[in-house]
């Protein structure tokens, strides 16, 4: 019964790949349901112009805290993308690294939150270096209806974020890391997602592309010790659709 269940993707980057066409036509024919996130509405417009979106590859409205320079212009530039859009990401706070001010990401990432959960609309959050401030702003708009992607918090901000209502995002870069293996055998199981977050994310060492999202499953499903990942994803993406 499993291998006749399609696989989920719920984030990956098909602008950062060069043969996005190609691999556009892949996910369809190989019935892959991926949710394309986008850093910038700019780059949401264009995905949408380019691609219509079918049962099995659809577009994500976002803006990375990495990418933002005016934070004004930011906000009226989702404001405007907002009614295109069904699914928000790559949204998120950033601290790492050479970013805009804590301020300035707050600001935007507040008003996302505050959109996302009066439209009840799903999300797929980065945060590196800001869980607190990501919890302090998702508890002031309740929602059961995020994802946290690519975590790499501690295990006291994971139970405050499930207790939230946050969902993970797993990838094989963490399955097969020493830190990510502890960080994902605490997800319960019913919280549980796959992305790619490719071509950011390896498998086997590798770069991802779409082609390698079956190994994906294997790497993940290994990892966590059961065989059945592929129905559990998809029972747990059906259950966050229906939030
Ligand atoms: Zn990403």
């Amino acid at each position: 019964m499993s291998d006749k269940i399609s696989l989920i993707d719920t984030h990956f980057h098909l602008d950062k790949y060069q043969n996005h066409s190609s691999l556009y036509e892949l996910m369809n024919i190989n019935h892959q349901y991926t949710l394309c996130v986008t850093c910038s509405p700019g780059v949401f417009l264009s995905c949408k112009k380019l691609y219509p979106e079918t049962k099995y590859v659809k577009f994500a409205l976002g803006v990375h805290p990495k990418e933002i320079t005016d934070p004004e212009k930011s906000i009226h530039e989702f404001n405007i993308c907002l009614h295109q859009a069904k699914y928000i990401g790559e949204i998120g706070l950033d601290y790492s690294g050479a970013s805009p001010s804590r301020d300035i990401q707050l600001n935007v990432f507040r008003h996302i939150i505050k959109q996302q959960a009066e439209r009840n609309m799903l999300a797929t959050i980065h945060v590196k270096k800001a869980e607190e401030d990501l919890i302090t702003v998702l508890g002031e708009y309740p929602s059961s209806k995020r994802i946290i992607h690519w975590f790499s918090g501690s295990s006291i901000q994971m139970s405050t974020l499930l207790s939230q209502g946050c969902y993970f995002s797993i990838n094989a870069s963490m399955a097969q890391s020493e830190s990510g293996k502890k960080r994902i055998a605490m997800i319960p199981k019913d919280r549980i997602l796959i992305e790619s977050d490719g071509p950011y994310s390896k498998v086997d060492g590798k770069r991802y592309t779409p082609e390698k999202l079956t190994d994906l499953y294997r790497t993940v499903g290994c990892a966590l010790q059961v065989n059945n990942l592929e129905e559990i994803v998809y029972r747990n993406f059906l259950n966050i659709l229906s939030q």
